[in-house]
């Protein structure tokens, strides 16, 4: 079989997307290769084809490829961070009808004794491992059942510089000792150059190392910003997002593990399913937190950033930031967990002014002082932007856009703008007369004439601007007074408590000498569910003309399938989307297919699935139809 019948056969698929073929191609050649590429775009592909192309040709004669014939009796080593990612991905194979295992360190002795033997009897296509059972088996084990090829997934693992780190990552170097010859696939979804340098030198990857960039937009991720809402708001905001996402599963990232707690429980006063997740739960909490939301046991985890690299759901359908992230890398990584199935997914970034005085002090006081400021800077300037939000994603990761999107919520409501000078010039008079003395919070009270401690304690009701913006709410002169500081009106001193100095340009406007634009404020609440609307843009991206009626009919029956599927996923110890995707599940229930053959043609439906299935799908959908 070639690698086309390969996919068709086992994953369902007709054809290959970018990058695919060519990765698997240069390893199948023998070569090293490197592959970039978002979350969700499918790099596990990239080595599982090769893997059952290999034993594929073993099985059929000793005609098989040259890493093949270099390397042994072909098994595909996997090395995996994390013992979840491991289950998860050997589930998958599983579920697809390949032979696949992991070996870790939880599993009992006999357990671990049982698979090794598996694999010594050449019944084992592809092998998981973590880093530090691979250095641990090294010697004895891996020799003897040979290795044809060696992927290092989530290999920026390996850099210091990312957020990921691991240090045996950095250890895997001598697999080109102990393997030589064998092609080492390295794969990760972090695309900046610092990181990709040490993937090439830790890894020891060849000098003629083929390496894959693609693209890192996701269409199917929206981009939402609110800004200025603190407290009752934030959860209001949180809560109506979540009642137009009604049993969608999605993430909450917070700061604050304490943050995490406390949303969790006010969803759940709201009536949401939500449960929190931090590195501060016993190991057992973490597990169970995180397996109720694989298997769509709970519908949302409010959680700390500590939350994610295990998951590879591929229907998480949402995910909020109530604080903004200290890094757009970080913000990529984890909206990036929504929608790995192509399907539509929503972002909502929350974000106020008090996230960045928190942030500013964890960079202030991290190690690496600089180069965390600038992050936390240019996550702000996102925030605070009024450009098409994914055009600044892409420009900041290097692909130059000057696209509008058409998916954030800067190309749906473009901000309109207004003279603010008289406003500016208000609010710069009030921190002058302070002697430049003066918080934020501070400059609001005075502005707003609120005799706070603050102003009593300094005397600030005897100055002349006093009270003078009393007609613009508090929470608008924060935004406005964000907004001043982002064009640069005056700077935070974060070495003197916070006052705000005033800047040659914000002289010039407090002088009269230049006029100033602010832009509205956009502080709209959630909007009512927007349900049908998605439901029409969701189907024309399937390759399917679906009409208003029939939208609501296959949404009826897409809720029947996937009670199949949750059912079906809990006799066998599965997560649902192991079984079938959200994608899969929705071209059933818009093709409705009457037979096992029509079933088997749905993209994503293997062989394997195919039989398995099969008969309870279409029995489930017959039954709809009546
Ligand atoms: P990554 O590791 O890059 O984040 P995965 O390997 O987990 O992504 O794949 C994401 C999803 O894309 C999976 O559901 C996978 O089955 C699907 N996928 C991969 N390749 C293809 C393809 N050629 N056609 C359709 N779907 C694909
Ligand atoms: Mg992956």
């Amino acid at each position: 079989m070639d690698k086309q019948q390969l996919l068709k056969q086992y994953f369902g698929y007709d054809s290959f997307r970018e990058g695919q073929e060519y990765l698997i191609d240069s390893i199948l050649e023998g070569r090293d290769v490197l592959g970039i590429m978002p979350t969700g775009a499918g790099k596990s592909l990239c080595y599982q084809i090769p893997a059952l192309l290999m034993a594929e040709n073993e099985n059929m004669s000793g005609e098989g490829t040259a890493a093949f014939r270099e390397g042994g009796r072909g098994i595909t080593l996997v090395v995996s961070p994390l013992i979840s990612l491991m289950k998860d991905q050997v589930e998958g194979l599983r579920a697809a009808g390949i032979a696949a295992c992991a070996l870790n360190s939880v599993q009992t002795f006999e357990e671990n004794a049982r698979l090794r033997a598996e694999c010594r009897a050449g019944r084992v296509k592809l092998l998981y491992m973590s880093p530090e059972t691979l250095l641990a088996e090294l010697s004895g084990f891996l020799q003897d059942i040979g290795i044809s090829l060696i992927a290092v997934d989530e290999a920026h693992c390996v850099s210091q510089w990312g957020h990921d780190f691991r240090p045996e990552y950095t250890r895997l170097g001598v697999l080109r000792d102990v393997f030589p010859g064998v092609p080492v696939m390295a794969l990760t979804a972090t695309a900046d150059k610092v990181t990709r340098r040490d993937i090439l030198s830790q890894l020891r990857l060849s000098d003629d190392v083929k390496v894959f960039i693609s693209s890192f937009d996701r269409p199917n991720l929206s981009l939402d910003v609110r800004r200025g809402l603190s407290g009752k708001d934030k959860l209001r905001a949180v809560t109506g997002f979540i009642a137009d996402h009604a049993g969608q599963s999605g993430i909450v990232y917070c700061l604050a593990r304490k943050t995490t707690e406390k949303l969790a429980a006010e969803l759940r006063l709201a009536g949401i399913d939500a449960v929190p997740y931090h590195a501060g739960l016993s190991p057992e909490e973490r597990d169970a937190a995180q397996t109720d939301f694989i298997r769509d046991r709970v519908q949302v985890v409010v959680a700390t950033i500590a939350f994610g690299m295990g998951i590879d759901k591929s229907n998480v359908r949402w995910v909020i930031h109530y604080n903004l992230p200290k890094s757009i890398e970080s913000f990529y990584q984890e909206i990036g967990r929504a929608g790995r199935d192509g399907l539509p997914a929503d972002t909502l970034l929350l974000y106020n002014y008090s996230d960045i005085v928190q942030l500013t002090s964890f960079a202030r006081e991290s190690g690496q002082r600089e180069i965390n400021m600038e992050r936390l800077d240019r996550m702000r300037e996102y925030a605070e932007s009024d450009v098409c939000r994914r055009r600044i994603l892409l420009n900041y990761f290097g692909e130059k856009s000057d696209a509008v999107c058409g998916n954030c919520d800067v190309c749906h409501h473009p901000p309109q703008r207004f003279d603010g000078t008289v406003l500016a010039r208000k609010a710069l008079s009030a921190i002058c007369r302070t002697g430049q003395q003066v918080t934020m919070r501070g400059t609001v009270d005075i502005l707003r004439g609120v005799y706070s401690p603050a102003v009593i304690e300094h005397g600030y009701s005897q100055l002349k601007t006093f009270g003078v913006g009393r007609d613009v709410p508090g929470r608008d002169w924060q935004d406005y007074l964000l907004q001043m500081l982002q064009m640069g009106l005056f700077e935070i001193a974060y070495d003197e408590q916070n006052h705000l100095k005033m800047t040659s340009l914000g002289e010039d406007v407090v002088y009269g000498r230049r006029p100033l634009e602010l832009a509205v404020i956009r502080r709209e609440e959630p909007k009512p569910a927007k349900k049908g609307k998605k439901e029409q843009k969701a189907v024309p991206q399937l390759g399917l003309q679906v009409s208003g009626g029939a939208a609501v009919a296959s949404d009826a029956l897409f809720q029947r399938l996937r009670e199949l599927r949750r059912r079906l996923a809990d006799e066998q110890g599965f997560p649902p989307y192991i079984i079938m995707s959200d994608k899969v599940l929705r071209l059933l229930s818009a093709v409705r297919p009457r037979t096992v053959e029509e079933f088997g043609n749905i993209s994503g439906i293997g062989e394997f699935k195919q039989r398995k299935y099969g008969r309870l799908f279409v029995d489930e959908i017959r039954d709809f139809l009546k």
